[in-house]
């Protein structure tokens, strides 16, 4: 107890050590087209701790990207708009915040990583400009130490000759080299969360592993969590303690990463890894494509949004929505989750 009250201080630190860094509920993302209301994101809950790496994944129109956006109200308005949910950061309800508040929290306590750099980088200001105003508005350093803080950014995402590349405009620069600027940029003030989405698609794949191991490499030593939207699952194996499976806009499986992939419960899960190409042994005859299409947003189908693609479907999966079975850190969403024996080699799916 402090200062006579009656409120367990050490209790109420402790709890807040502990809980979830970012813990994200029930939250639902609209868009509204012509054609109709798309959910983009349709019930999505999940915990990051602190340091921990969290992946989610999905083909593309799963959810995942527009969940990333949600959580920093970054979907674009009028069309998407967040309809509901909570995004708890550190205790902070970040739906809840006016935009200047959240403004500040953007950069300075969760950093972003966008696909394209471009959409991080300004074309008309130097690489130097950016990280220097970026420090400057989030930390209140002065120039000087700025600058300096700068350079050391740069060498810290091994860009060679760092002082002469703080004078280069983006697009003097490779897009490996323009994307570890958007890491410097995105961990310029030493946020608890970086979000990273699709960070590497545009890339080559000898760029992509460099940049992965920047950006990973940098986070650990830095005790930032790392929330990473992806569609390979060859990366979410190397990096990412926990994964997140998307599918319409609904998770429909969560866990520890390797138990996951060892043995995913919902049909989904194994689909996706069956359509893996398996690097390891450099074979690719047992490469599966998911079969099918995922789902008009406009138009999900009734019951289990899987079942037209899934090789168990029965009655009950096309009239009744499976119920989630476990917590905010592992489950699944499947009917016949408990007696369903999956590999994830080339199982799961209709052929
Ligand atoms: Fe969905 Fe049924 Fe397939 Fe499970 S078994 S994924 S509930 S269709």
């Amino acid at each position: 107890m402090e200062g006579g009250l009656d409120v367990d201080v050490d209790g109420a630190r402790a709890v807040a050590a502990t809980a979830p860094l970012l813990s994200v509920r029930d939250l639902r993302t609209y868009f509204v087209t012509a054609e109709g209301v798309v959910k983009a994101v349709d019930g999505v809950s999940f915990d990051v701790d602190r340091g921990e790496r969290l992946a989610i994944v999905g083909e593309s129109g799963s959810g995942k990207s527009a969940t990333a956006l949600s959580i920093l109200r970054l979907v674009d308005p009028p069309a998407g708009h967040v309809v509901s949910g909570q995004v708890l950061l550190d205790g902070t309800d970040l739906l809840s915040l006016r935009e200047d508040e959240l403004r500040a929290v953007r950069g300075r306590r969760v950093g972003y990583v966008f696909q394209d750099p471009m959409t991080a980088l300004d074309p008309v200001f130097t690489v130097g400009s950016q990280l220097i105003e970026t420090l400057r508005l989030h930390t209140g350093v002065s120039r000087r130490q700025a600058r300096q803080r700068a350079i050391e950014l740069l060498a810290d995402v091994q860009i060679a000759q760092p002082e002469r590349r703080m004078d280069a405009y983006p697009h003097q620069l490779s897009g490996g080299m323009r994307q570890r600027v958007v890491i410097a940029l995105a961990l310029a003030c030493s946020p608890s969360l970086l979000i990273a989405d699709e960070p590497t698609t545009a890339l080559d794949v000898t760029t992509q592993a460099q940049i992965l191991d920047v950006l990973f490499g940098l986070a650990r030593d830095r005790g930032t969590a790392v929330l990473l939207i992806t569609h390979d699952l060859g990366v979410v194996a190397a990096t990412c303690e926990r994964v997140q499976v998307m599918y319409a806009g609904r998770v429909v499986e969560k866990g520890r990463t390797a138990e996951v992939f060892a043995a995913p419960r919902h049909p989904y899960t194994a689909a996706l890894l069956g359509s893996v190409v398996r690097r390891d042994t450099e074979r690719t005859d047992r490469l599966t494509p998911v079969p099918g299409s995922p789902p008009s947003l406009l138009a999900v189908p009734s019951g289990c949004t899987f079942h037209p693609r899934c090789t168990y479907c029965d009655t009950t999966c096309s009239t009744e929505v499976p119920v989630w079975q476990g917590g905010a850190t592992d489950g699944v969403s499947c009917h016949l989750a408990d007696r369903l024996r999956l590999t994830g080699a080339s199982d799961g799916a209709a052929r």
